[in-house]
């Protein structure tokens, strides 16, 4: 904890507005220390292996933790869980990686409101399996009151906890799904020359050279394991290590990220050597890498061989957590609320189905006479590849991801391999028309000889209209609250 001391002394140094800004950002995650399963990690970096993966989809639940009395600073609502659910996908579905909001709920405690260690957090997942908090075929993330840490993610596992106001700072949010999914930090034992001349080369700290020929090369295996993000130091306390300032005084912001350019996020230590007294390459992308220690501003992105690393976690499965997780595509085409009309009287308050924020999705007008919609195996209807509607992937307004009707559903899928196929068409005609109108054709034949009567509710809808038209040619036009419209050719013949 910061000394209660520190707050004037830093305002008088004119760093109050640095202070007031979130930039610090700790991790509460420790690496597994356990090797990897040798023959499911390579270390690759190439591409094509990453486009090459299956997709997968994993449920994800959300748990606030309160008080004892129900009560929080800060309570989880819904609107948090699913800006949460779209910041995951629009990152991790490029590795075809799919998550599915499942659940929100709360659990009460004053034991665990406030987490204050790593070790506390493991007695709050126990005590949320105990207590039916804790989902075994989801992730679950926990919010609560963090006071040593900003999150922490269980390394290799699906459970992960965070700041309660994780949703201002969602970028730290896929840093700890990056643990889960088997990331470590890119400065995992920067600074531990764990043994010189090294005995292992997997267990030294991690080399700068990127040649596989060097003999110092450890890239594939030491420190984060993954060759194509650059062995960096911990920037936010590279400043202090090489000062030996105690740790107390390094919790000062004016010593963190000293040698980041915090505007273009940009490294600069001329001086900054490996253990081998290599001299560092740290790159731009490097400090925006969502598993350096950066600002949230900074943190945009992972690499392709983070990608490999984290399919390869999911294909290792070493807790066997995340095959119980997996659901199937289909559920992505579910709504996760609301109820699809049928048939009979309409909900009020109208209740339609809604679906997660962060994919993009086109509504393509189809026809099947689907009242419900089809089952996500059944393509059997016909569709138009012109969009109704379209959904941005970054949309806020997430009320307004529902499921026009007469229409099937397209995920329009970031990943190379994926082939468009609407799903789901739901083509219902059991509401009510609102109005409607009747066209006679008065010459028998389709011509612009007519004669149109609008018909109100009442009438569009009285069973007996058709019965009681005298012969002739018509076209009835019927118009739903929805915008859709229903026509029909009517041949009366004599009774
Ligand atoms: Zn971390």
């Amino acid at each position: 904890m910061k000394p209660i001391m520190f707050l004037p002394i830093l305002c008088f140094l004119k760093v109050c507005l640095v202070l007031s800004q979130p930039v610090d950002f700790i991790c509460g995650t420790i690496d597994y220390s356990g090797e990897d399963t040798p023959g499911i990690y390579n270390a690759s970096i190439d591409p094509v292996e990453l486009s090459n993966y299956d997709p997968v989809v994993f449920n994800i639940s959300f748990w606030g933790v309160n008080r004892e009395d129900g009560s929080s600073d800060h309570p989880l609502i819904e609107e948090y869980a699913l800006q949460a659910v779209q910041a995951l996908n629009i990152e991790f579905n490029q590795y075809n990686i799919f998550f599915k909001y499942y659940d929100i709920g709360h659990l009460n405690s004053d034991d665990y409101y406030e987490i204050g260690s790593s070790f506390e957090f493991y007695d709050l997942i126990e005590y949320a399996k105990i207590n039916g908090k804790y989902y075994y075929n989801s992730f679950n993330v926990y919010l609560f009151v963090p006071t040593a840490f900003a999150g922490i993610g269980m390394y290799k596992q699906t459970t992960s906890g965070y700041n309660q106001y994780f949703h201002n700072n969602l970028a730290g949010f896929i840093h700890e799904i990056g643990h889960n999914l088997g990331l470590k930090h890119t400065f995992d034992s920067y600074d531990i020359d764990y043994n010189s001349p090294p005995v292992n080369r997997c267990f030294d700290c991690e080399q700068v050279t990127r040649n596989p020929a060097d003999p110092h090369y450890n890239a594939d295996c030491a420190g984060d394991a993954v060759p194509d993000t650059a062995a960096v130091p911990n920037f936010r306390e590279e400043y202090c290590w090489e000062n030996s300032l105690n740790p107390a005084v390094c919790d000062n912001v004016a010593y963190q990220y000293y040698y980041l350019n915090l505007e273009d996020c940009t490294y600069e230590n001329p001086s900054a050597v490996d253990c081998d007294e290599d001299t560092r390459q740290v790159f731009e992308i490097d400090v925006r890498n969502y598993m350096a220690y950066t600002i949230k501003e900074c943190r945009d992105s992972f690499t392709i061989g983070q990608g490999n690393r984290m399919r390869q976690t999911i294909v290792e499965d070493i807790f066997g957590q995340f095959e119980d997780a997996q659901t199937t595509l289909a559920s992505l085409y579910e709504p996760y609320r609301g109820e699809y009309y049928v048939s009979g009287p309409e909900p009020s308050p109208a209740n339609p189905p809604l679906f997660q924020p962060g994919f993009e999705y086109r509504f393509l007008p189809c026809e099947c006479d689907c009242p419900e919609p089809t089952e996500y195996h059944n393509t059997n209807f016909s569709y138009s590849s012109s969009a109704w509607s379209v959904i941005d992937k970054a949309t806020s307004n997430y009320g307004s991801i529902t499921h026009p009707n007469h229409t099937a559903i397209l995920i329009n899928h970031p990943h190379s391999d994926f082939v468009p196929q609407p799903r789901r068409c739901y083509d219902n005609w059991n509401r009510s028309p609102k109005e409607g109108s009747v066209t006679k054709f008065n010459d028998g034949v389709f011509n612009t000889n007519v004669t149109i009567t609008a018909k109100d509710s009442l009438e569009i809808n009285d069973i007996y209209l058709i019965q009681n038209l005298p012969q002739g040619l018509y076209k009835i036009e019927k118009n739903y609250n929805d915008g859709s419209v229903l026509e029909s050719i009517i041949q009366k013949e004599n009774e």
